[in-house]
């Protein structure tokens, strides 16, 4: 009857011992606990302090007791193994109740000590109120503490994924939370662009993050509460402290065994789980494994691996089922508030500081199909070998499928697959669960791309760093996109009218096109290379991925305190004052603009004191919804995100809008000229009032008419002989117009437009839409229309035919009266 003895009695070695009996019923099998717990789920105790689990006994999924009934295993809870005789086949261990020392022979010995949150050693460290979180009774104590009510605040060192999962759940708690991560990011394992959206993740939920600060010290205040002070010289006095800042390996009872440790403690190990003694095996947070893509030995401590480790470490002790272990690739997710955070492989940093040969790219698509409710947009940055093809590692940050993602691509990087196999996965889809081409499809699809050099890649932080004088930056979005933010220096030309456009991008610069996400710079990218721009790039991820990398961390607008300026007060906050309608609106997965205007649109379609209730996937729309209500006098009743979906309740302005935007302000503008320079002063004009939330309506009569002219001729109208030849004298469209001076054959206006591009001031057609976006009403004089022969089919759309009386019922309302 063989002997095994196991050293630890969590996750790799209660694994190994269930396995051990299930292939050896006969075998002796003893398991030592220094612990009073044994088999308890430690990834679940952040959520029981959080309350998101409430039954503490659901926490210890065995006892000592059950593992006896089950599995006929002897586990000694409360002795401590402190040293290992290799040479006798026996273990010194002291039962910590007793106090009485004794040895224990084997004939296979598992080590799964796991390791230990560090605690440094600093002045001040031992206040009963620093508290790190390993085990049950550090769970018990720091909950005790956080339901005697007398936490408010806390303050958790390291923003790894326990120190983030604490704040999230201490802030459950109605704490107030602050995290102090010496590295420049949070979630150091990832990439800091990805980490950018666990930032602004935290910043949406109040709690402050502090990078690039280290703690030095601990002091306590008067009332005896422990004060942290950083390298930064600030002070930070909190209820509860909660150490996270990383682990070492409990293997200090090693020394003298002649057991190798790797150069930070990590006991050595071959690819059968051997230590280096005969007879003795290690799994779990312990031990060193190889990195599989590498080939180097790192030490990863996840449960996943000590799971299987204890598995395959049975098999190797019976003998009978001999396997080697394939190393560990840091697959890992963590829930950050109402974010998911996935990675797995190798990240870019990690491929520079390796010197691996890598491209990458980042995409921005739905966890589902964007027209089935409840589409989140995910961020995926797929690092990939520019020599092999094959897939290095992915990261994923979002609000639903992140885990299936990193899943199934940490399973292709297991087999050895490059981006060409991703883009065939074949993966199970309807619309509530994918979309016909999966994020993982289309990560393959983006870096083959890259690498059969259908594209370029510009990454955001080269782009941020560069400076401007060296390349042309074209942002290819719509002009109200565009009108919403943009990058420094860009200039707008919108994919769709790219090709017609051609002739405004210089060629003597390298050119970095960029969208909302990829897909359009992409397209852009492809046009212009047929067109012979050669030294064209695309930045991945677009601007969504600059916007959120390069945004400054203050606490999110809608959760910051509240302002002294009562309008920003007033739209903030919401009312508890009910609305008695309320229309529901479904905006997931349109992208920006478009929640805002179907906010709008739904908007203009109720009645003051009604509301809609505006669901959105867009994350800046929890910006904008608020920004456009305070802009057009309407009402923030409620703003709130979940799960990456916004939801704003909008209350329509009546008697109470006023306060915001008092009657009789709108601009009222009567465009008379067909002049290129008037038309732009119009339009400057009423895209300023617009900003500021004035209505505008612009009556456009006379040679007016002309800047509202389509571009191509509208056959089939059924024009008689003179107005088809008025129609043809007469300007068609923006693009057609004159100076009022210095016209000189046209050339004064292809001048002007030329300097207004290098300038970054948007073209007229821009500013028309932007106009046009914004709400302006443009009517069109239906009068002068008649005159002049001009059908509202040769006219562009988004705008009315009315009469002078539309013109006096607006301008009524003007405070100010403008003839152009
Ligand atoms: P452990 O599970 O730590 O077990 C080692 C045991 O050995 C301990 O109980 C210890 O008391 C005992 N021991 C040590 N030395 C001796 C000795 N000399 N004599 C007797 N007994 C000894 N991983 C994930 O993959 N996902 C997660 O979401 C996740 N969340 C976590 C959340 C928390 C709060 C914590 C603490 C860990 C989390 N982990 C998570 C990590 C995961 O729990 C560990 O990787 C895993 O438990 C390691 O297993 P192990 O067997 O190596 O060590």
């Amino acid at each position: 009857m063989s002997k095994y003895l196991i050293v630890g009695g969590v996750a790799g070695g209660m694994s190994a011992a269930a396995r051990l009996r299930r292939l050896d019923e006969a075998a002796e099998i003893i398991v030592f606990e220094r612990g009073g717990h044994v088999s308890y789920a430690n990834c679940g105790l952040p959520y029981y302090i959080g309350n998101a689990i409430t039954d503490r006994e659901k926490l210890l999924l065995q006892t000592p007791g059950s593992f006896r009934q089950r599995f006929n295993v002897e586990v000694r809870i409360r002795n401590e193994v402190t040293a290992i005789l290799p040479d006798s086949r026996s273990l010194q261990v002291k039962d910590l109740a007793s106090g009485r020392i004794y040895e224990e022979s084997y004939d296979k010995l598992l080590l799964s000590p796991g390791g230990s949150p560090v605690r440094p050693p600093i002045p001040g460290i031992d206040h009963p109120a620093i508290r790190t979180l390993w085990t049950i009774p550090d769970t018990d104590a720091i909950r005790a503490m956080v339901d005697d009510g007398k936490v408010k605040t806390a303050l958790v060192i390291g923003a790894g994924f326990i120190g983030l999962e604490m704040a999230e759940n201490l802030h459950a708690r109605g704490i107030r939370v602050v995290v102090v991560e010496m590295a420049q990011q949070a979630m150091n394992v990832i990439d800091f662009e990805m980490a950018a959206l666990v930032h602004r993740e935290l910043a949406m939920k109040n709690i402050e993050l502090c990078l690039g600060d280290g703690l030095e010290a601990f002091g306590a205040d008067n009332d005896g509460s422990p004060v942290a002070r950083l390298a930064s010289g600030r002070s930070i006095t909190a209820d509860l402290v909660l150490l996270s800042i990383g682990v070492s390996p409990n293997t200090g009872f090693l020394a003298g065994s002649g057991i190798t440790l790797g150069p930070r403690g990590h006991i050595v190990v071959d690819e059968y789980l051997q230590t280096g003694r005969e007879h003795i095996y290690a799994a779990g947070d312990a031990i060193e494994v190889r990195n599989p893509l590498t080939g180097k030995q790192t030490a990863v401590p996840l449960a996943g691996p000590a799971n299987k480790q204890g598995r395959i470490a049975a098999g190797n002790m019976h003998g009978g089922m001999r396997r080697t272990y394939g190393g560990t690739m840091g697959t890992a997710i963590a829930k950050v508030f109402d974010l998911d955070v996935g990675m797995t492989g190798a990240t870019e940093k990690f491929c520079r500081a390796e010197n691996i040969p890598h491209g990458t790219v980042i995409i921005h698509p739905n966890d589902h199909a964007g027209y089935y409710p409840g589409a989140t947009m995910m961020a995926l940055k797929l690092v990939f070998s520019t020599e092999s093809r094959k897939v290095l590692g992915v990261q994923a940050v979002g609000y639903g499928g992140v885990d299936k993602r990193i899943d199934v691509i940490a399973t292709a990087i297991r087999a050895g697959m490059t981006v060409d196999d991703l883009t065939e996965i074949e993966h199970a889809y309807a619309p509530p669960y994918s979309s016909a081409k999966d994020p993982v499809n289309m990560a393959g699809f983006a870096a083959q791309n890259i690498l059969d050099g259908l594209v370029g890649s510009t990454t955001w932080d080269t782009l941020a760093k560069a400076g401007e004088s060296f390349r042309y930056l074209l942002d290819v979005r719509t002009p109200a996109e565009f009108a919403t933010g943009t990058i420094d220096g860009a200039v707008n030309i919108p994919v769709d009218s790219l090709r017609e456009r051609l002739d405004e991008i210089p060629r003597d610069r390298p050119l970095i096109v960029f969208c909302r996400v990829g897909l359009r710079g992409y397209i852009a990218a492809r046009i212009l290379a047929a067109n012979g721009f050669t030294d064209c790039t695309n930045l991945s991820g677009g601007y969504e991925t600059y916007r959120v990398a390069t945004a400054s961390r203050a606490p999110h607008p809608l959760t910051a305190p509240p302002t002294n300026d009562p309008g920003a007060a007033k739209a903030m906050s919401p009312d508890t004052k009910q609305s008695p309608r309320i229309i529901q609106v479904d905006a997931c997965g349109l992208q920006c603009p478009g929640p805002v205007m179907k906010l709008k649109q739904e908007m203009d379609a109720i009645a003051p004191g009604e509301a809609v209730a505006i669901r959105a996937s867009d994350p800046g729309f929890q910006a904008d919804a608020p920004a456009w209500a305070r802009a057009t006098g309407n009402i923030v009743r409620e703003i709130r995100a979940e799960k990456g979906i916004v939801t704003a309740i909008i209350e329509k302005g009546g008697a109470s809008a006023a306060q915001i935007a008092p009657a009789g302000n709108d601009k009222t503008i009567v465009v008379f000229s067909g002049d290129l320079d008037k038309a732009l002063a119009c339009f400057v004009i009423a895209n300023g009032a617009l900003a500021m939330g004035r209505k505008v309506t612009m009556f456009f009569t006379f040679w007016g008419l002309n800047v509202l002219r389509k571009p191509e001729k509208t056959t089939g109208l059924g024009k008689n002989l003179i107005e088809a030849a008025f129609g043809m004298m007469m300007p068609r469209g923006s693009r057609k117009l004159a100076l009022s001076r210095m016209s000189r054959g046209g050339m004064g206006g292809i001048l002007i437009r030329g300097i207004m591009k290098k300038k970054n001031v948007p073209s007229l057609e821009e500013m028309m839409a932007t106009a046009i976006r914004g709400g302006a009403s443009i009517v069109a004089c239906q009068m002068s229309m008649d005159l002049m022969g001009i059908r509202r089919e040769e006219l562009i759309d988004g705008i009315q035919v009315g009469g002078v009386a539309t013109y006096l019922d607006a301008s009524e309302k003007a405070d100010n009266n403008l003839f152009i």
